[in-house]
């Protein structure tokens, strides 16, 4: 049976590929449209063979292309094959990660990737990591960590002291809703302006510790970005760290967008300072094109993720040594195997090839800025050392450039926000796309403006 699906995978495959490369944007129609011209009823008979077999053709056909050259749309864009042929396995293997007994030599794989971060991220051996659902969770993690941190007994008791963390006001929107989920509350957030490129304002930032700890509040955690979501910026570390070992202020290093600079040795300066931090994360599906979701969070002190997530479990943990049950040090108890396809693909490439897949990306993003601030009709609102590119094209509104161009089937961009600007935000992020790809949408979107000048707001 599975032979025979399998088959039936590979069909669709490759009417897939040619459709990707044929028509990179999928047409789009509205969800009524879509329940018409495909039967997705389920019913209580089965569908003939043939039924069958045609209407995941058309689900796939009709599906948006996420790794197309035309998907600028997310932080995440591109293919990489054997990341995906690591995970294709990986869904045949279909092991939980939370034992040992259950996942034998994937665990093993597991703590190799996280073993080899860990060394990149400059932390020694006491430190370790775990493969979390995404980046959301990877920050939620760090949280809980945090608040273990100040005190144990909050785990039975509840939280008594008052509690205050502080991240940029380009942060994550992940962050509020964890302070929710802690049980700190989302209003124990100070948000810090950032400064004109984004990046958190350090003086600010002191100041207000300084003045939380006047008031008897307790300052715990810090969220430093690396690569914010929207244009890109990476805050100072360096200039953080020592206020926060000194009031004993937890840091977390969010790099869920940015943080695979660590690869880099042209980039990795953007990340200075990052072997002190307490904690850090990336995700891999985002700038190197592994499938949805690959995110890796490492933690300097592994103690920190045994404090917060083990828990004993007779039923569960029968054999080995906890270092190898990993349900020890996860959130979830069966947890998917994330870490095949990132080990899949650098076991490939080599630290070396993931190296050239970030330098690519930057210099992408490099070219894609130039062709901006070169051209007059369009204004520049990010700096270099960014993934994304965030523009807009003479007067037009950035809102309605990215709507149309979805509707017309043109191209998938989206747009974005900050401090008081708004713009169409270009992410170069599709390590599979060259100079040409990039040109190409500017040509489109120039091209779709002089044809449609008349009906775009201004
Ligand atoms: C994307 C992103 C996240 C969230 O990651 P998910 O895997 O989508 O949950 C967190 N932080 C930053 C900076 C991000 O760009």
């Amino acid at each position: 049976m599975v032979k025979e699906d399998l088959k039936l995978f590979n069909d669709i495959v490759e009417e897939f590929l040619k459709d990707e490369l044929q028509n990179p944007v999928t047409k789009q129609y509205s969800p009524r449209e879509l329940k018409s011209k495909i039967d997705l009823k389920l019913k209580d008979t089965p569908t003939p063979s043939a039924d069958y077999k045609k209407t995941l053709k058309n689900i796939v056909l009709n599906t948006p292309k996420s790794s197309s050259n035309k998907f600028f749309n997310q932080l995440y864009g591109g293919r990489n094959s054997k990341a995906v042929l690591g995970d294709l396995l990986a869904v045949l293997l279909n092991n939980s990660m939370a034992t040992y007994k259950i996942a034998g030599i994937q665990v093993c794989i597991e703590k190799e990737v996280i073993r080899k971060v860990c060394k990149i991220t400059g932390y020694n051996k006491n430190s370790g990591g775990t493969f979390p659902t995404g980046g959301s969770m990877s920050n939620f993690m760090s949280l809980i960590m945090a608040r273990d941190k100040v005190d144990l007994s909050i785990q039975n008791d509840g939280n008594q002291e008052k509690l205050i963390a502080y991240a940029s006001r380009e942060a994550h929107y992940s962050l509020l809703k964890n302070m929710s989920f802690s049980g700190i509350g989302k209003k124990n957030i100070r948000y810090v302006t950032t400064n004109n490129k984004g990046q958190i304002d350090v003086g600010f930032l002191k100041k207000q510790i300084e003045l939380d700890l006047k008031e008897g509040l307790k300052p715990f955690y810090i969220n430093l970005t690396a690569g914010t979501t929207v244009i890109c910026a990476f805050d100072p570390i360096l200039e953080i760290i020592e206020i926060c070992k000194k009031h004993n202020i937890w840091v977390h290093l969010d790099g869920a967008f940015g943080g695979t600079v660590i690869f880099s040795e042209k980039y990795n300066h953007l990340v200075n300072g990052i072997s002190q931090t307490d904690s850090f994360c990336f995700n891999a599906h985002k700038t190197l094109g592994t499938p949805l979701s690959t995110s890796v969070l490492v933690v300097k002190n592994k103690q920190h993720l045994y404090n917060s997530f083990n828990n004993s479990a007779s039923y569960l943990y029968q054999t080995h040594n906890n270092e190898y049950n990993l349900g020890q040090t996860s959130f979830e108890c069966g947890r998917r195997n994330n870490a095949l396809k990132l080990w899949s693909m650098w076991k490939s490439i080599g630290t070396k090839g993931i190296a050239k897949i970030i330098d690519h990306e930057f210099f992408l993003a490099e070219y894609a800025r130039k062709y901006v601030a070169e051209h007059e009709d369009y204004t520049l609102y990010n700096f270099e050392n960014a993934l994304s590119v965030c523009f807009n094209y003479k007067n037009y509104d950035p809102k309605e450039i990215c709507l149309k161009l979805y509707e017309k089937n043109e191209l998938m961009v989206g747009y974005g926000k900050f401090k008081n600007s708004r713009f169409i935000r270009l992410v170069l992020v599709n390590n599979n796309n060259t100079k040409k790809e990039v040109l190409n949408f500017f040509y489109t979107l120039e091209n779709f403006v002089k044809k449609n000048s008349k009906q775009l707001k201004k």
